[in-house]
């Protein structure tokens, strides 16, 4: 199963990935996470993305799909794989099907996880404070005047990849505002419907 999970930062696509990879088996590939690890390391990735990340801007394509391309390589995602935060502009989006058409391989399903957006600043405060409250880390973008940048982002270049996949009539819309469990529930009707 190949699955992408589009909506703005914030909208619980890491969340629900994350329940996916528990149920079935196939590895969330997160570009946020693999970069923060490259930022962590201090790899060179890591030091070009580290002030565009902090900022709330997006990483160049060309970084972000090199990463995507070596990883879909790994033995882990031969099976399958969930896309989270990738592709985030039409560029990337248009390479994934050029990375995929090589291989012969199709996508199953694009979830867009529809939200308010107005409610958003509030989740990620949250968010970052759960994260302090249970002494893990508290990720630098999820402050506020930087979130908005985030979102700002996510409106000019990744609002429309929804429409370049719906174009194909492969995106279901799931309904991000109701409790986690529910958008869990309604994202395995979807899957089982697929
Ligand atoms: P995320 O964890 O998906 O919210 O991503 C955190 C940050 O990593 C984003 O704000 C971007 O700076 C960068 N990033 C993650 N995925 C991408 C992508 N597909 N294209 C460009 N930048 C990305």
């Amino acid at each position: 199963m190949r699955l992408i999970f589009l909506g703005p930062p914030g909208a619980g696509k890491g969340t629900q990935a994350a329940r996916i990879v528990a149920k079935h088996g196939i590895p969330q590939l997160s570009t946020g996470d693999m970069l923060r690890a490259a930022v962590a390391a201090g790899t060179p990735i890591g030091v070009k993305a580290k002030a565009v990340m902090d900022a709330g801007g997006l990483v160049s394509d060309e970084i972000v799909i090199g990463i995507v391309a070596d990883r879909i390589e790994e033995a882990d995602a031969k099976r399958g794989f969930i896309l989270d935060g990738f592709p985030r502009t039409l560029a990337q989006a248009e390479a994934l099907d050029t990375m995929l058409a090589s291989k012969g391989l199709k996508l199953d399903t694009v979830l867009e996880l529809k939200v308010d957006q107005s409610k958003l600043v509030d989740r990620i405060v949250r968010r970052a404070a759960e994260a302090r409250a249970a002494g893990q880390p508290v990720r630098k973008d999820d402050d506020p005047e930087v979130f908005k940048t985030r979102l700002e982002a996510y409106n000019r270049d990744t609002a429309v990849v929804a429409p370049y996949y719906a174009a194909r009539g492969q995106v279901v819309d799931i309904d991000g505002m109701k409790p986690i469990d529910e958008v869990t529930a309604a994202i395995e009707k979807a899957l089982g419907a697929n």
